[in-house]
This record gives C-alpha cells, structure tokens and sequence, in this order.
C-alpha cells in the first residue's frame, strides 16, 4: 500500500505557524516515500468557515511551495456521502436518534460532576421503542461499551482507554449536517489514508474514531500526534505572542526557504545539523523521530536562518520574493539595477527583504535631498577638488562595473594623496544621501553612471553654495 497523509485544515483563520508545521509534516511523509499528500478542507462549520480563510490557507501552501497531489476536497461537497454511511449505520443500529433534551443532557453531566465522575452521555435513547413527536434529533454513534482502544502513536506511543470512559459521540447534529469526528473518518477512509498527521489537540478524539473505523468495516490509518507550539514564555503560542499567519512571515521579510527551515526544526533534529534544503527535508525526515515536547519559537533563530538564506540562495531566487516586496513598497524595481544584483550586494547587510527593499529606495528613485547631519559633516569645501575630479574621470569611464570603478577612486585618491575615506565618504552622501551604503565601488554600480554623475553634480552645487554663504 502507498503511504497516503493529508492535511486537514478548517478554514476559520489564516495558515498558523502551527498548522504550516503539520502541513510541512505530512508533505514531507508523503515526498519522502514517493507517497500522495492530500488536501482537504474541513469547511462543514459553516459558520465559521469563509472564502477569505480559505484562499489564505491556499495561499500559505503555495508561498511555502508545499504542493499537493490530490484536492482542495472540499467538505461541504461531500454531504450526500457523509448521510448515506449515517442511513447505512442507523439502518443497522451502528447509530441511533438521539431526543434528548439540552435540560436532560446538562442535568446528566451536573450530576456526574457533582459525584465527581466524567460526564458521559448515558445511552438513554439507544434502544427507544418509539419516537417522540415534534422533536428533531441527533444522531449518536453506539460506541462499544466493553474493552478498550488501543493505538501505537507514532510519536506518542502506545495510547489505550477503556471504552467505558467513552459515550455515545453525535455525529449529525438536528438539522443533519455532520460533525468533525465523523466526517474526518469517513474521510480518511474513502481517501486511503494510511497517515493521520495532525496537532496533539486531537488526540482525545482518536480512540473515538478508531471505534468509527471499525464500526465502518475500516482499519484504522497510523496516527502520529505532533506537539503543539508554544510561545518564548512557554505559553501556548497565539496571536498574543504575534503568532500569526504564515502570510505575515511573507509581508515581513522572510524566504520560505527560511521558514520551512525553522518549521520543520520544531519538535524534529537530525544530529545537530540546523539547515536544511527542502530536498534535505524530504531525505531525511522521518515522523517517528518528531519529538513528543513541545517545542518553543524563537524569533531570532528564524531571522538567522532568513540571513543565511538570503546570503546563500542564487540571487534569482531571492529577487523572486524581493520582487513582491519592491511592489508592497511602491518602488519600480525596471528603475534601477537587477534585483539580483542589488540581492547580491545587499544580502549580507540586513535581516529581512522588507529591509532590503527598504534600504534600496535609494537605487531606483531620484535623490530628494542629502541627509543634512551627513552633508554638513561630508559635503565640505575640502570635497570639492576630489568630487569635481572623480566626476571627469567617473564620466570617461567606460566599464561601469565594480572592479573598474574601484580602481578609478583607488587611482584618483593616490593622485591627489587622499586618503580613501576622503573621497569615499563625501562620495557615499554624494550618491545616497547619507553616510551609510554599501562598500562604494559597489554602491556606484548600483546607482549607475547617469545617475551617479548626476548626484555628483548635486553634491558640488551643495559645495558651492556653501562656500558661497561662508567665503574663506
Ligand atoms: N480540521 C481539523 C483542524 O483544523 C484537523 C482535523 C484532523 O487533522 O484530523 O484542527
């Protein structure tokens, strides 16, 4: 049998760094084998579930570039089939019509609280002769009333209950529409799971639908139950910690490359190795070696990872995702440099490509102004004689490239026996405004040789005005 995982979110919110991680997880399982990942979207909540959730969860996949092979399946679409197996199991007593009334159910579960025991919906309307009138009922699951469930959890272990803690679950609510741990079962079944994968919020409800499958004639997929995430305080992580959508990740400047590094670093190692490749990933991941503690995020392991990706990628491959932010940004990346020469000289010099793209401005819109603490202390009247000569010797040069024009400011500067910084610097406002750039034979490559001359001449007329208002 081929390994088959799915991933199975409920479209109620954007894709959390959590459920990423499962998704991660179970892509990985299935790629690792040659396998199928599925996807499947548990959108029976109607009430809770929208378009807009949706769209972002598909969109978070895609970002990450965690493909699928079979879906979007969508719940919703799979009605009909969800009340043909409940028919099939009312028809034989695997289920039964449940009238009890809310004031009955909550009655049952004071008194068992009261007696200190766990509220359990005590079977009353199993064996009912007749139907009350007027009343629409729910549909109950007849869960086996003796032994128990037992499961070897692939990260968890081996989990057993007795059958005697567990009730009679309803699986179709009073206007029909079927609930999460009946649906997920009928799901799982008629798509050939073989590998349930999911957040350890669910491992209360696997013994009830292990009992499912074999009231359904099933045999049970193997479950693993990863971890939950938790915040830096070691509280759950949640949208109080900025725990947000994997989109936001996007917007604030981080690769996926990143990301998915980080991901899968949550609750799973191999040796003490911290960066992997996606093709690393599909090598070497193994479920059973996820480990069963929760594992804590921690922000600036994911910006080291960011900084090492964005430095180490091909530069094509980081302008792709530089490109979107140029865009967020309103800045016309056709105005200035290749982005992935821009990437190549930036890489090294931020943390995020929300910053690259910020600090970039500069390369691909016209200078307004000069920094005016750094034209005050660089653009002097000493700078005028070396920019004026920079700027002739600048606009013969025909190769416009970094080694070229560092030998000219090198040449230039041992000419008039300067040291580099006094032409560097004065040259660095000159171009960007301000005193801080990339190295400055790579900084004139970046503004490019119209521009640069340009800027130059706006340094000098700064100069001059300044000598203008304080003659010597
Ligand atoms: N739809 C469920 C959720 O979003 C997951 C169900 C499952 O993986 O079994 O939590």
């Amino acid at each position: 049998m081929t390994l088959r995982t799915r991933f199975a979110p409920s479209p109620t919110g954007f894709l959390h760094v959590g459920g990423a991680r499962t998704a991660l997880f179970c892509y990985l399982e299935a790629r690792h084998s040659g396998g199928t990942f599925v996807l499947r979207i548990e959108d029976t909540d109607r009430e809770r579930s929208t378009e807009a959730s949706v769209q972002a969860i598909l969109d978070g996949m895609q970002w990450l570039g965690l493909d699928w092979d079979e879906g979007p399946i969508y719940q919703t679409q799979r009605f009909d089939r969800y009340a043909e197996v409940i028919e099939e199991m009312l028809a034989d007593g695997r289920a039964y019509h449940c009238y009890c009334s809310r004031e009955r159910l909550d009655k049952l579960r004071e008194d068992a609280m009261a007696a200190g025991l766990k509220p359990r919906y005590d079977g009353h309307c199993r064996d009912l002769k007749e139907a009350p009138e007027g009343i629409a009922p729910v549909v109950r699951f007849r869960n086996p009333d003796e032994g128990e469930v037992s499961f070897d959890d692939r990260v968890r272990g081996t989990i057993s209950i007795s059958n005697a803690e567990l009730d009679d679950l309803v699986i179709a609510r009073p206007d029909g529409t079927p609930t999460y741990n009946f649906t997920v079962v009928v799901d799982d079944m008629d798509m050939n799971i073989s590998d349930v994968i999911r957040g350890d919020d669910h491992i209360n409800n696997t013994p009830r639908q292990i009992n499912i499958y074999r009231a359904l004639g099933a045999e049970p997929p193997r479950f693993a139950h990863v971890p939950m995430i938790l915040g830096d305080d070691g509280a759950r992580l949640s949208k109080r910690h900025g725990a947000v959508g994997v989109m936001q990740y996007r917007d604030d400047g981080y690769l996926p490359e990143a990301l998915l590094n980080y991901l899968v670093r949550l609750g799973w190692s191999h040796g003490d190795q911290e960066v992997f490749s996606l093709a690393e990933m599909v090598e070497l991941f193994r479920i059973d070696d996820v480990n069963r503690k929760a594992s804590a995020f921690n922000t600036s392991k994911l910006d080291w990872l960011n900084e090492h990706y964005m430095k180490s990628l091909p530069p094509e491959r980081v302008a792709q995702e530089l490109a979107w932010h140029f865009k967020d940004q309103g800045i016309n990346a056709a105005e200035g440099p290749a982005l992935e020469d821009l990437v190549a000289v930036q890489a090294d010099r931020v943390s995020t490509l929300k910053q690259m793209a910020e600090q970039s401005r500069v390369f691909y819109q016209p200078l307004e102004q000069f920094d005016a603490d750094a034209a005050k202390k660089h653009l002097r009247p000493v700078a005028q004689a070396p920019l004026q000569a920079l700027a002739e010797r600048l606009d013969g040069l025909e190769d416009w490239q970094p080694e070229a024009l560092d030998g000219a400011i090198r040449s230039l500067a041992e000419e008039m026996e300067l040291g580099m910084g006094k032409i560097a610097q004065p040259l660095r406002v000159a171009l960007t405004g301000t005193a801080v750039s990339p190295s400055i034979d790579k900084t004139l490559w970046l503004v490019g040789k119209e521009q640069s001359l340009q800027r130059i001449g706006m340094a000098l007329a700064f100069i001059a005005e300044r000598i203008a208002e304080n003659p010597a």
